[in-house]
């Protein structure tokens, strides 16, 4: 009799085999001494890249709850990997979602496309959608495409891209040339190697060195027709509306994965201290801590089981918008009092905390942030009509 083994459970072994690794990693690409390639190729040797995949098609078959659990059990271990893992699961996990019959010739080759570059050719996705003076808005982006025979030509600037120089194909967002609507904007796959693609050095930033994100450049970029997003032009607004959980939440998992980490830190010293662990005070302070971990945990979950369960749903949207704010707003209050609870430790250059503590920070400063789940959450609350492009920031 074989008993069958849950997609989950195969994707979560599959990341057992390569946590211990990325955990060694993660300091030392933080401090910049170990480039952030062997990770990914880790990533990519593990199979995790067709996490999203139908089994059928190859691939491991995860749903979105399924998925925001492996990406917290791989952020536990790396937080950075994790996070630029999610951008290539942004870039095409919506692709797995859709109902294969609606999709038409054009968006089933495109799938198909998808599909064969990553379960065969093991090939990286990532998602470049924000620009200097819109942040990661789609309204109003400066990148453009025009028709040309049997392609499209683009030219514009992408102010962050993680994984770039690691992913071979960049899904690029971009408005028409000859049209100021800001609501017709459309998802390109454009390839490392493509006419007129180019990358700045990386971001020089405090943390989430790991994710490895530059400036991306296109000039003159000319694609083929057939890498038009599921072969439909202007939907990237709609689908932003209808389905938010990729762009505003596919970094849950990441952030939950970071929250166990700061709490699983703080309980080992802890329980190493014989003097603080008889203190009551500290002891409850990890209770708290505890409390509000499991608190998050339930919110994301549910959030990620209600895309699953129910998606494009007013409800579930409001859910995922919840949960993004409230494990952000959690995330950093357990860093916070991480660093009461451990003291000194929490700044040792040679222990996790120090790191833990800048990168759960990026919380607020993906999308959606803060006061734009607020905004969704009150509205919905208020009865507004959330599938209104108008009603949103994006
Ligand atoms: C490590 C890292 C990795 C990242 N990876 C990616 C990635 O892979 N792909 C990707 O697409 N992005 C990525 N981002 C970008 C990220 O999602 C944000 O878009 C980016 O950090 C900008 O945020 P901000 O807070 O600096 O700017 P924002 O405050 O969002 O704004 C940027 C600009 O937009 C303008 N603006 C903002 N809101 C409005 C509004 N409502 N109306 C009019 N103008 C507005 C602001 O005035 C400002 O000029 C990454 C960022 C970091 C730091």
């Amino acid at each position: 009799m074989t008993i069958a083994v849950h997609p989950v459970d195969a994707a979560l072994d599959l990341a057992a085999s390569i946590t211990p690794r990325l955990t060694e990693l993660a300091d030392p690409i933080d401090r910049g001494e170990t480039p952030p390639q062997e990770a990914y190729d880790l990533i990519r040797e593990s199979g995790l890249l067709a996490a999203m995949i139908p089994i059928e098609n190859g691939g491991l078959g995860l749903d979105f709850a399924d998925y925001t659990r492996l990406l917290a059990e791989l952020a536990a271990a790396n937080g950075a990997i994790a996070l630029g893992f999610n951008m290539h699961n942004v870039a095409i996990g919506s692709l797995f979602e859709a109902d294969v019959d609606a999709l038409g010739s054009t968006g089933v080759a495109f799938r198909d496309w998808v599909i064969d570059q990553v379960v065969v050719g093991r090939t990286m996705f990532a998602s470049a959608a924000s620009e200097p003076a819109t942040g990661a808005r789609l309204r109003g982006i400066s990148t453009v495409y025009r028709r040309d025979g049997d392609g499209y030509v683009l030219d514009g600037h992408k102010s962050f891209v993680s994984l770039s120089g690691v992913a071979d194909h960049y899904v690029v967002t971009a408005r028409p040339h000859d049209d100021d609507s800001d609501v017709e904007v459309s998802h390109f796959v454009v390839s490392a190697g493509d006419p007129g693609v180019s990358f700045s050095t990386e971001w020089a930033g405090t943390a989430l060195r790991g994710t490895s994100t530059a400036q991306m450049f296109l000039a003159d970029t000319r694609i083929h027709a057939d890498r038009l997003f599921l072969g439909v032009e202007g939907m990237s607004l709609f689908k932003a509306v209808r389905d938010p959980h990729w762009m505003a939440a596919g970094y849950l998992g990441a952030y939950l994965g970071l929250s166990e980490a700061i709490v699983d830190f703080a309980a080992q010293r802890l329980g190493a201290d014989e003097r603080r662990r008889s203190q009551a005070a500290d002891v409850q302070r990890l209770g708290a801590m505890t409390v509000a971990l499991q608190a998050t945990r339930a919110l994301t979950t549910a959030a990620a089981r209600g895309v699953v369960d129910r998606r494009s749903d007013q409800a579930t949207n409001a859910t995922v918008y919840a949960a993004k704010h409230h494990l952000g707003e959690t995330a950093q209050s357990l860093a916070a009092q991480a660093v009461a609870l451990v003291g000194s430790a929490a700044m040792a250059a040679d222990q996790p905390l120090q790191r833990l503590l800048r990168e759960v920070q990026f919380c607020s400063i993906m999308p959606a942030k803060p006061a734009d789940c607020l905004d969704y959450v009150g509205k919905s609350t208020l009865g507004a009509n959330m599938f209104d492009v108008s009603n949103h920031g994006w």
